[in-house]
């Protein structure tokens, strides 16, 4: 069977991981979590001083673009690539709320952007690829061959994200995480480079009342109608 590219965009928590993780599992394909790259530059410019609740050193960050080197490697136990940071594994320091906190203010730099962008279009060169973002249908891959755009209620979404950073032992309450999505839906819509929005072929799943397996099941079916139409 032909392999395509598969586009997922939409809001914080709206379970464009999991989803993507299942396809990418169940096609053969490479899943990669655009998010988690946003999120280890994010961890580098906390680590050095230059972001922190009332400052933030854009220039000194943009400077240090070239000493962030970011890869992904495969955790057959966990069933997905973890990302790493300059050679060390980061995949759990950057789901932390302080990281989530400070993600969208680093995301609207277009330096930033541009470094990841470049990285994340060479990855999909080869296709049998399914990338999760804001901007994948967009800017990264406007011709792939499916795009879907998802949501789901904030609170539908501050809720499932509460309920996996308890999962963890992080303590933090469910008034934070909402705030923490609204602000971050705000900043990801508003901001002047590559804007969360749905592109215009995209198809718009809204997962409020739909379970992992069903919202699966829609996908893969129409996974298929694109490739035998091939
Ligand atoms: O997907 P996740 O919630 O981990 O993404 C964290 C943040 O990274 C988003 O809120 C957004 O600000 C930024 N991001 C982005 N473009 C992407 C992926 C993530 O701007 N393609």
């Amino acid at each position: 069977m032909k392999k395509i590219t598969i586009a997922i965009d939409g809001f914080s928590s709206t379970g464009k991981s999991t989803l993507a993780k299942q396809l990418a599992q169940h096609l053969g394909y490479v899943y990669v979590d655009t998010g988690a790259m946003y999120r280890a530059v994010t961890l580098f410019a906390m680590q050095n001083g230059y972001i922190s609740a009332d400052y933030f050193d854009k220039e000194t960050l943009i400077n240090g673009l070239p000493f962030i080197k970011l890869h992904f490697e495969f955790n057959s136990d966990l069933g997905f690539a973890e990302v790493f940071l300059n050679d060390v594994n980061v995949e759990k320091e950057i789901r932390t709320i302080e990281v989530s906190n400070f993600v969208s203010k680093i995301a609207e730099v277009s330096e930033v952007r541009s470094k990841l962008v470049e990285q994340q279009q060479a990855m999909g060169e080869g296709k049998g690829i399914v990338m999760d973002g804001r901007d994948i249908g967009t800017v990264v891959f406007p011709q792939a061959e499916l795009k879907i755009f998802m949501t789901a209620s904030p609170e539908t979404r501050a809720r499932r994200r509460y309920d996996e950073l308890q999962g963890k032992g992080e303590n933090v309450s469910y008034e934070a995480v909402l705030k923490n999505v609204e602000e971050r839906d705000y900043i990801d819509t508003h901001r002047d480079d590559s804007p969360l929005r749905k592109a215009d072929d995209a198809i718009e799943i809204d997962n409020s009342n739909l379970s992992r397996d069903e919202q699966f099941e829609q996908v893969l079916a129409l996974v298929n109608r694109v490739t035998k139409s091939m």
